[in-house]
């Protein structure tokens, strides 16, 4: 059985458009489960009906042109109840429905189950046999799990479908759902870009020139026959003679009569060389793996390793220049800190990520720079994209291909209400935050690159309340050395003068993973990331604190020292201890320094309930909502597909931070929060009310902020507040601050800047 679905999977996968991957399912699914009809009919959301998609057994010629309502008939009755429908006699059953032109009368055994994705019916599968029986539970377990299985494709397919344009003209518009990365619309040209040497991420390109395109790839096989060569001499002498002859094997299938000969064909048919080959790969490892014969499945491997060599060569020849169009909208299937720096600013219009969510770092590095950024676009067909004109709407999660013209109007008009709205701010950069009734609230900004400091000083940002400084780590390929490090440090604690900056210590791991410092586990959000990482290599952590204290020096400068992912005291005494050596020695070296404010970061559910703990051995607090969130609710900030339930604004993500609050402040001492909760205006309101002394946000929602408590006395604010921590559901009091806001005229900002 899994043999066979993983067959009618594969097969499946492959095909190019949702008719195909249809008549694929009806024709493998009868042929497998030995019945005369197997149909299909999916869910027409506009028209709120199914149709008629596909069928073996039934009458093919009225595919297409039959519907029935969403409670008509037994289709309907398995969509309404959403789970398998067995029926020896369907003739029988009061909820059958003749439709003459389907030709079911002969048929009595019936078996429906719904497709279901991700809680959504998107149709119904059906088998049906004219003998009276009722099939049994091995058969219902079969269909069950393949439709399980075929939902995600077949949602795909349905997505994709406006795009399976190849040779039928002009693509049409069609709308792909993410959510939102960072703020804002852009329209422009897509680019995809895509990791080197991964065979199944190559976009489909046309070739510029065949004639080049054809050689470059000749060089490229030229090249991998000579690898194959050299290691297969290298071995000669360890391995048996039928061993080897897999080297030959494999120097065969480059053969112009096999792949190579595939490719060309490919390539002079107008495609270039990457995405010719991965399609003729493709086709090679599908055959394979689709053998019943365990051996030779394996072999698909083989050919898929074959497949990234001759890629890696091809990449490696082709040195042409990537050219970015004017207004580029850089596609990934996931996007890198590193992608971001690749397209000239001048270009860039947004960004784009199939994988990841609004909270991953990505998203998070995005929205400093002010691109607009959509993540999670699950279903989009990457690979036929590239040069691809779009809209991007980085307020709703949305991207559009090949837009309307009605489309470019509406968005048009949003972009520029977006500009009005900025431009509309009551608020001056220069002027401090507060209340209608005079309550101070600092405002401070998150920084990472230096490209954000004129940004954040523009802004009015009065402090540093977050510096990743794992960002310069990123961008390097090997870890700067101290000099390196104090050099940067300096920049920022100069620039920001004589306001505090926060530097954080290094905190990579979960989904910031440094080339040079592979770190590879099941289960990275829950592994060495933060504090443990540089604990465990005391020398990373020395290095990178005594940067900070020596770039502090003689300057009229305010470093505080911060520490990420703390989980136990121990490691706050740790790591104290580390830094008061740092001190001495830097000292005892002559150097004339203060001491740095040392805080930490409460990013752990531990660390709340030890906030006490906590706060009396470090100078001040500062909340990392993105990371908390994740860790109390069990939701994987990068996983879109639980994005929903990744939420601020949850009943205990409340009273956790206020609980915090209020530890911290019995004790006399300081608490910020620097998650991207403090950049989302409804719930600064809250974070006001709860007594944060800072609020540290990305600078490109400062002024926003800023803005939005003006509109509130504290008293109101507060009054808010204890409203919502009587509430037992995030999206009631969501609804409810927003609510607040718009009675405050601050509808706008909570359309344009609202999300959960
Ligand atoms: C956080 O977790 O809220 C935080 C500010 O740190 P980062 O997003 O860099 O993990
Ligand atoms: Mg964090």
């Amino acid at each position: 059985m899994l043999g066979i679905l993983r067959g009618v999977i594969q097969e499946v996968s492959r095909a190019s458009d949702l008719q195909t991957v249809l008549e694929i399912i009806v024709e493998r699914v009868r042929d497998a489960m030995e019945t005369e009809v197997c149909s299909i009919y999916l869910k027409d959301e506009e028209l709120q009906r199914y149709i008629f998609m596909a069928t073996r057994g039934l009458n093919r010629d009225a595919v297409g042109k039959v519907s029935m309502g969403l409670d008509e008939g037994l289709v309907g009755y398995v969509g309404e109840r959403a789970e398998p429908i067995n029926l020896e006699d369907a003739q029988d059953h009061p909820r059958h429905r003749h439709f003459t032109e389907i030709g079911e009368e002969p048929f009595h055994a019936f078996l429906g189950v719904p497709i279901i994705h991700h809680r959504k019916i998107l149709g119904v599968l059906i088998i049906q046999q004219q003998q009276t029986r009722r099939f049994d539970e091995s058969e219902e377990a079969f269909l069950i799990t393949l439709s399980a299985q075929l939902a995600g494709v077949i949602a795909h397919a349905e997505a994709t479908g406006a795009l399976a344009f190849q040779g039928r003209g002009k693509p049409t518009s069609a709308r792909f759902k993410g959510m939102q990365g960072a703020a804002g619309v852009a329209m422009g040209t897509v680019v995809v870009t895509y990791p080197e040497a991964e065979l199944h991420n190559i976009p489909e390109k046309k070739a510029a020139n065949i004639d080049k395109e054809v050689a470059l790839f000749r060089r490229a096989i030229e090249k991998t026959r000579e690898d194959i060569s050299v290691i297969a001499a290298k071995l000669e002498d360890r391995l048996q003679p039928e061993e080897l002859a897999l080297f030959d094997a494999y120097l065969h299938m480059l053969d112009d009569s096999a792949i190579t000969g595939e490719v060309v064909d490919r390539i002079q048919a107008g495609e270039w060389a990457q995405s010719s080959l991965r399609k003729v790969i493709t086709v090679h490892v599908d055959n394979f793996e689709a053998m019943e014969d365990v051996y030779l499945r394996e072999r698909g491997t083989d050919v898929r390793d074959l497949g990234n060599r001759v890629l890696a060569h091809l990449q490696s020849v082709d040195t042409r220049r990537k050219k970015y169009p004017k207004k580029t909208i850089l596609v990934s299937t996931e996007l890198t800190p590193a992608d971001l720096a690749m397209v000239p600013r001048d270009r860039l219009m947004g960004f784009v990520s199939v994988k990841g969510s609004g909270k991953s770092h990505v998203a998070i590095l995005a929205e400093a720079m002010g691109a607009p950024t959509v993540m999670g676009v699950e279903d989009l067909p990457i690979e036929l994209l590239d040069g691809a004109p779009v809209i991007i709407d980085g307020f709703e999660g949305v991207v559009i291909t090949y837009p309307k013209r009605e489309e470019k109007k509406y968005y048009e008009r949003v972009a520029r209400e977006e500009a009005a709205l900025v431009e509309g701010l009551v608020v001056k950069a220069d002027e401090p935050c507060h209340t209608k009734d005079g309550h101070r609230v600092r405002l401070w900004v998150n920084t990472g690159l230096m490209t954000d400091v004129a940004r954040s000083l523009d802004r009015g940002a009065e402090g540093v309340g977050l510096y990743r400084t794992e960002t310069q780590f990123m961008m390097n390929d090997r870890f700067p050395t101290e000099e390196e490090q104090r050099v940067i440090y300096r920049e920022h604690l100069e620039a920001f003068a004589p306001r505090p900056v926060t530097m954080r210590t290094l905190d990579i791991g979960g989904d910031k993973a440094l080339s040079y410092f592979p770190i590879s586990e099941e289960n990275p959000f829950l592994g060495w990331r933060g504090i443990r990482v540089t604990l465990d290599h005391p020398e990373i952590f020395l290095a990178q604190v005594r940067a900070m204290i020596r770039a502090n020096e003689g300057i009229d400068s305010d470093l505080r020292i911060m520490l990420p992912m703390v989980s136990s005291t121990a490691e706050i005494d740790e790591a104290q201890r580390l830094i008061a050596q740092c001190y001495r020695e830097i000292v005892e070296e002559g150097v004339e320094v203060e001491m740095p404010d040392v805080g930490v970061m409460i990013e752990v559910p531990a660390a709340v309930f030890q906030a006490r703990d906590i706060i009396k051995r470090v100078d001040f607090l500062s909340v990392g909502s993105n990371d908390l969130i994740q860790y109390m609710l069990a939701v994987d900030r990068n996983n879109a597909q639980v994005a929903e339930l990744y939420q601020e604004f949850h009943p205990a993500v409340l009273h956790a931070l206020n609980h915090v609050v209020q530890v911290t402040h019995d004790e006399r001492k300081a608490i910020g929060i620097c998650g991207e909760m403090a950049g989302n205006p409804s719930a600064a309101l809250l974070l006001m009310a709860m007594g944060f002394d800072v609020l540290s946000m990305n600078s490109t929602n400062l002024l926003m902020v800023k803005h939005a408590l003006s509109h509130f006395a504290l008293d109101q604010a507060k009054n808010i507040l204890s409203k919502t921590l009587e509430m037992d559901n995030a999206y009631l009091i969501k609804n409810y601050v927003d609510e607040e806001m718009r009675k405050a005229g601050l509808g706008n900002i909570v359309r344009s800047r609202s999300h959960n």
